[in-house]
């Protein structure tokens, strides 16, 4: 009897809007790829998808080691493939998919095998240096992807962006920064702007004094005022070091050399880039500070489609307040700056040593101002063993990577 009802409701809808279908018409519904499906940026994504039902498919799903987790998520999004990077969750995952036209697969080969899956867009959300592999081979292949995963270009933007011009890829970004600054460059070349700036909310450390931040616990860490994101972005947002990895993201992205590149702390997080040109015309990208406005943004792109974002409500916010950041305090954003400058394999190891000094700082073996100080040692040990030269391949770059990360885990055992 329901069912039905629901036919008949159905049809009748169909009927009483015969323009509905054709306009629809993007006939077949766009076929996404999603890597780091279990993530903070994962989950929002299946949410914004699920607020737009028969636009878009999921030809794959990827996650690090929670084969349950991804399970339920392969299933609610009637994903066709699902791989699991840990095979220690390949258990989990099968069971979880039990009875389900669901193809399931583990380790690093298959999450790779998930990113070439025929798709119109790869959405590119591993954190870490772990989302590079597959996000490249993804770009290697000419697919679209919407990256979310910053590690990427900083441990490798060199090689990763040659490749994307070789196969002609789309990057997207969905990092929200970049996403509201590429917004705001509306189409302009990077040649015809003076200055790009990233803004950060200054986390949750931004009034403290030296000696506070020093003493901070990981749960003062992973408070975040504004966002909420997996651990390692946010006690790098603590950091400011997510603010540095984002200035090499964007160098890379959108080929600003690092003269071009500022950040301003912008308690609010409702302008998240601006744009300034020659004439003195300033352009922001502007939203609520919710991660589904960029990923809707890139899902969707060139189209727009409700992301369940409220509308801005400026009147309610009522100030929007800037200021610089300050190097003293959060060294961390220095020392990416440097790095950026510098050029050459610094950012790669930067990152690495970041990643190994976020771990031993959640595992509570080092204190918050500890993780700049073992990166600081790192690219001084690494720049004076001559490790730094240029990577000109991926592989080259994973090189540096696991060079300077043995280094951090030295310093740290
Ligand atoms: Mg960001």
């Amino acid at each position: 009897m329901l069912e039905s009802k629901a036919e008949y409701t159905q049809e009748a809808k169909a009927q009483a809007i015969p323009s509905a279908g054709r306009r629809g018409e993007r006939a077949a519904p766009k076929r996404l790829v999603i890597l780091g499906a279990t993530g903070s940026v994962g989950r929002s994504c299946a949410q914004v998808l699920a607020g737009a039902p028969g636009r878009f498919e999921v030809a794959a799903v990827a996650g690090g080691r929670d084969g349950a987790a991804l399970a339920r998520t392969a299933v609610a999004l009637k994903a066709r493939f699902a791989a699991i990077a840990d095979p220690s969750g390949y258990a989990a995952l099968k069971a979880g998919v039990a009875g389900q036209a669901v193809e399931v697969a583990a380790g690093p080969e298959a999450v790779v095998e998930a990113a070439l899956r025929e798709a119109e867009l790869v959405v590119a959300a591993i954190v870490g240096a772990a989302g590079l592999a597959p996000t490249y081979a993804a770009i290697a292949a000419g697919r679209a992807v919407a990256l979310a995963n910053k590690e990427t270009l900083v441990c490798a933007g060199g090689a990763v962006m040659e490749a994307a011009r070789r196969s002609g890829a789309r990057i997207l970004p969905m990092d929200s920064e970049h996403n509201a600054i590429f917004q705001a460059m509306g189409g302009c070349d990077a040649a015809q702007i003076v200055k790009m700036t990233l803004t950060a909310s200054g986390g949750p450390f931004r009034e403290w004094s030296a000696e506070r931040i020093r003493a901070a616990t990981i749960s003062e860490a992973l408070a975040h005022p504004n966002w909420a994101m997996g651990a390692k972005v946010t006690i790098d947002s603590a950091s400011l070091m997510n603010k540095g990895l984002e200035l090499i993201e964007a160098h890379h992205l959108f080929g600003m050399p690092a003269s071009r590149l500022a950040v301003l702390v912008h308690p609010q997080s409702i302008v998240h880039g601006l744009i300034s040109f020659a004439d003195g015309s300033v352009t922001a990208g502007m939203a609520a500070p919710d991660m589904r406005t960029p990923i809707a943004h890139c899902l969707a792109y060139p189209e727009r489609i409700d992301s369940g974002v409220g509308p801005l409500d400026l009147a309610a916010t009522g100030q929007l307040s800037f200021q610089q950041p300050d190097l003293g305090r959060f060294p961390a954003l220095g020392l990416a700056i440097a790095a950026l400058s510098a050029g050459g394999g610094a950012p790669t190891a930067l990152n690495a040593a970041n990643e190994a000094a976020v771990e031993a700082f959640l595992a509570a073996r080092i204190g918050f101002s500890e993780m700049a100080r073992v990166v600081e040692t790192v690219l001084d040990q690494s720049a004076r063993a001559g490790e730094l030269a240029a990577c000109a391949s991926v592989a080259q770059s994973l090189a540096v990577h696991h060079i300077a990360r043995d280094r951090a885990l030295a310093l740290l055992a």
